[in-house]
C-alpha cells in the first residue's frame, strides 16, 4: 500500500498490476480517498495501541487517540511524560514499538517523514540564517520533486507571508527579526507545503509572556482561517486551556484524561488533572459513604464533606484514599462579623499574603483545619468590597456544590 497526498487530501494506493499500454508496462492502483468511515467526524489523526520503548524507558505507554480533522489538538503534561515522542511519532522522526498510527485513515508506519501530509515546527525555530525570510519559507516548495516554477513558489511564498502576517518582510535577514516574528517566519515555512496538520512543539517556549499570549491568539486566528489539524505540545496549561478544541493530559507515557478545557477544567478524573489544569485547593481524607452520586468523606481533620464524582473518574469506594477539591474562584472571603449563608461551608482563617495580579487577586489563607488556602478574588469584587490584607482575621466559605470528590492519585 501506498500513500499520496495532492490538493490537501490523502488517497491510498493499493492493489497494484501492471498493464500493457499502448506496448509499455504501467503500473496500475486502485485509489482511495483515505478515512471513507462515513463518520460525520473526520479523523485526522489516530493511535491505535501505540506503544514506544527506548531500550528501558517506556516514554509512550500503549496509547490509543484520535484527533479530529481541522481541529486544534494539544498534548499537556510535564517533562518527560511523553508529549515530544507522541509527536514524533505522528511526524515520522520515530516508529511504534507497537500499535499503528493512521493518519488520515491510513496507517503510516513506516512511511519516511517527508513522505507524510504533516509538517513540525520546532522549539528553537531551526530558520537557515545564510537565507533571507523568503528564502527560508519558500525552502519545502524548492525541494519537491518536479519543483514548481520560480513565479510560482513567489506567489506561493508571498501568500504565506500574509497569512502570517509579514507582507513585506520578505527580503528580511532572519537575524533582523524579532523573536515573535521569527516565529512567524517558522510557521510560515511549515504551512507553505500545505499539509493536512501541523505539528507544534513547545512553539512559543522562547517567547516572553506578553509576546505569548499575543501569539497565543494569532496561532488560534491562524488555524481557523487555514482550517487544518494544529497538534501542539506543550507543558504550559493555561497555553492548552486558550488555544484548544481538545486536550490529552499525559502522565509517564499514558493518557490520564482527554477532553475540551472545560470538561477538564469542570470535571478532571483525579487530582493530577485538577492539579494539573489550573489552580486547586485539596483536602485529604477518606471515602466513608459511597451514594449516588454523592460521596462523603472524611477529611483528615475531621470535616465531613458531600460531593459528587466528576463524569468518568473510576469510582471511588469506602475506606479509599480521597480528597475534596474546591477551585480558589469558588471560595468568598468576608469579615468574621458577615453572615454567611444557610448552607455554606464556612472556616476562619488569617490572610498570610496577597498578590495582586490585574484582574484578580490571589490570596493565602492560613486555616486550623485545611491548612494554606488559596482564593483568588476578581477585581470587580474587590473594587466593591474592601480587600484584605495581611493580619487580617476572616471567614472564607463555599457553596455545598463547589466540592468535587477525586481520587488521591
Ligand atoms: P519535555 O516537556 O521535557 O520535552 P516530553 O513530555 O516531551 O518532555 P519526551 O521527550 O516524549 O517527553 O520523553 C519521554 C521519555 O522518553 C523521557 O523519559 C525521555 O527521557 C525518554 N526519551 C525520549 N527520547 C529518547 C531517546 N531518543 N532515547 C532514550 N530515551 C528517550
Amino acid at each position: 500500500m501506498h500513500l499520496l497526498h495532492t490538493h490537501g487530501r490523502l488517497f491510498v494506493l493499493q492493489n497494484s498490476r501492471t498493464i500493457d499500454f499502448e506496448g509499455e508496462q504501467c503500473t496500475c492502483w486502485r485509489i482511495e480517498l483515505a478515512n471513507q468511515s462515513g463518520d460525520s467526524r473526520e479523523i485526522d489523526i489516530e493511535f491505535r495501541g501505540v506503544t514506544k520503548r527506548y531500550d528501558e524507558v517506556v516514554a509512550v505507554d500503549d496509547v490509543s487517540l484520535t484527533v479530529e480533522r481541522g481541529s486544534f489538538f494539544s498534548f499537556l503534561g510535564p517533562s518527560g511524560c511523553g508529549k515530544t515522542t507522541s509527536l514524533r511519532l505522528i511526524a515520522g522522526f520515530d516508529q511504534p514499538t507497537e500499535g499503528d498510527v493512521f493518519i488520515g485513515g491510513a496507517s503510516v508506519v513506516g512511511i519516511p517523514p517527508h513522505k507524510r501530509p504533516v509538517n513540525m515546527v520546532f522549539q528553537q525555530y531551526a530558520l537557515f540564517p545564510h537565507m533571507d525570510v523568503s528564502e527560508n519559507i519558500g525552502y519545502g516548495l524548492r525541494q519537491r520533486d518536479p519543483k514548481p516554477t520560480k513565479q510560482e513558489i513567489a506567489k506561493r511564498v508571498d501568500e504565506t507571508l500574509e497569512m502570517v502576517r509579514l507582507s513585506g518582510y520578505g527580503k528580511r535577514r532572519v537575524w533582523e527579526l524579532s523573536g515573535g516574528q521569527q516565529q512567524r517566519v517558522a510557521l510560515a515555512r511549515a504551512l507553505i507545503n500545505r499539509p493536512t496538520c501541523l505539528l507544534l512543539d513547545e512553539p512559543l517556549a522562547a517567547l516572553d509572556r506578553k509576546l505569548r499570549r499575543e501569539m497565543q491568539i494569532e496561532l488560534q486566528t491562524l488555524q481557523r482561517e487555514v482550517g487544518i489539524t494544529f497538534i501542539l505540545v506543550t507543558h504550559d496549561q493555561e497555553e492548552a486551556l486558550s488555544m484548544s478544541d481538545r486536550i490529552c493530559i499525559m502522565r509517564e507515557g499514558q493518557i490520564i484524561q482527554s477532553g475540551s478545557p472545560r470538561e477538564l477544567y469542570d470535571e478532571p478524573i483525579n487530582r493530577y488533572v485538577a492539579d494539573f489544569v489550573g489552580k486547586t485547593n485539596f483536602f485529604s481524607g477518606e471515602v466513608i459513604d459511597v451514594g449516588d452520586p454523592d460521596i462523603t468523606v472524611k477529611s483528615n481533620s475531621g470535616q465531613v464533606f458531600v460531593g459528587p464524582q466528576p463524569k468518568g473518574a473510576p469510582l471511588l469506594v469506602s475506606g479509599s484514599k480521597a480528597c475534596i477539591a474546591v477551585r480558589p474562584e469558588m471560595i468568598s472571603m468576608s469579615t468574621t462579623a458577615e453572615t454567611i449563608n444557610g448552607n455554606d461551608i464556612a472556616i476562619q482563617g488569617r490572610v498570610m499574603n496577597r498578590i495582586f495580579l490585574g484582574e484578580h487577586s490571589e490570596y493565602l489563607i492560613a486555616t486550623e483545619e485545611y491548612g494554606d488556602v488559596l482564593v483568588l478574588s476578581p477585581k470587580s469584587i474587590e473594587s466593591m468590597n474592601r480587600s484584605f490584607a495581611p493580619g487580617d482575621n476572616i471567614s472564607i466559605s463555599w457553596r455545598p456544590e463547589a466540592v468535587l470528590v477525586l481520587g488521591d492519585t
